[in-house]
């Protein structure tokens, strides 16, 4: 059965060629979804897109800036007519402890996630409302809820349980409008945000800390994006879903 028939999903920072917005991109492509890559580089979200099907497109959209939204917003549109799903996917991280942190990267990193978040999700709601359905899915990470301590440091912790909470709060705002609002909270997972900075010890002593004794591949935490755009949650919105391997079990 194809969950997404008929749908047109928009992804930001899909275009990084392991990482969890592509694979998203690729299973929701799988159940019928038109996928639209944004990210940074235009090439590259155009290349996503073409790997990923011709019907799909890859536009350049640095999500802190509102009128690159706005105008994604608007290409999506033109092209496709509606928008049913936004992935808010696109995001940064850094490996400080809190006394490194200075006013630049606590920018950098909380607007990448948060204002990233904020900006993509009003660009699309009075479309959504408009049409009384939508589904609003934000990307945060269990640092949120544990408070760091795998690879990204305190400002990332806070940017992602600013994520949890504008997630709830649009969740609660925007159900009379027929939109779902939720978030997914992976544990370790395989991709290149840690930009070659996460040493074998760093990862054996992060192995140790999950149950099921493996990182998370990005095809997992699509699996639960894909269940989260679906109809198969119509009656969930306002939840953080879990994909980490059991490494945060409360
Ligand atoms: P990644 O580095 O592979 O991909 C992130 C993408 O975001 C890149 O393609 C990058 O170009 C893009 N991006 C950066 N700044 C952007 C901007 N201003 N506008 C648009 N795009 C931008 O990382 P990933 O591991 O696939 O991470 C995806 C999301 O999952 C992030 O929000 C990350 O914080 C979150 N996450 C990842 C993990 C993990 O272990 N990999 C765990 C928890 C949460």
């Amino acid at each position: 059965m194809k969950l997404l028939d008929g749908k047109t999903a928009l992804i930001t920072g899909a275009a990084s060629p392991r990482g969890l917005g592509k694979a998203t991109a690729q299973l929701f492509a799988d159940h019928g979804a038109c996928v639209v890559i944004l990210d940074l580089d235009a090439a590259q979200a155009e290349d996503t897109a073409a790997d990923i099907g011709e019907e799909h497109i890859g536009l350049a959209c640095d999500v802190t800036r509102k009128a690159d939204c706005e105008a994604a917003v608007a290409v999506v549109l033109e092209a496709y007519g509606h928008i049913d799903i936004l992935v808010n996917n696109a995001g940064i991280t850094q490996p400080l402890k809190i006394m490194d942190i200075t006013h630049e990267d606590y920018d950098a990193v909380l607007d990448v996630n948060l204002l990233g978040t904020l900006n993509m999700s009003q660009c699309v709601i009075p479309h959504m409302r408009e049409r009384k359905t939508g589904k609003l899915i934000n990307i945060s990470s269990v640092s949120a809820q544990r408070g760091g301590g795998i690879f990204g440091g305190p400002h990332y912790s806070a940017a992602k349980a600013g994520i949890l909470g504008l997630t709830k709060a649009m969740a609660r705002e925007l159900a009379p409008d027929g939109i779902r609002s939720n978030a997914i909270c992976p544990g370790f997972i395989a991709t290149d945000i840690t930009a070659g900075k996460l040493t074998p010890e760093m990862m054996e002593q992060i192995i140790a800390g999950i149950p099921m004794a493996r990182a998370g591949e990005a095809s997992d935490v699509a699996g639960c994006a894909l269940f989260l755009a679906s109809d198969l949650s119509a009656y969930v919105t306002g939840s953080e879903v879990d994909v980490n391997g059991g490494s945060l079990i409360h």
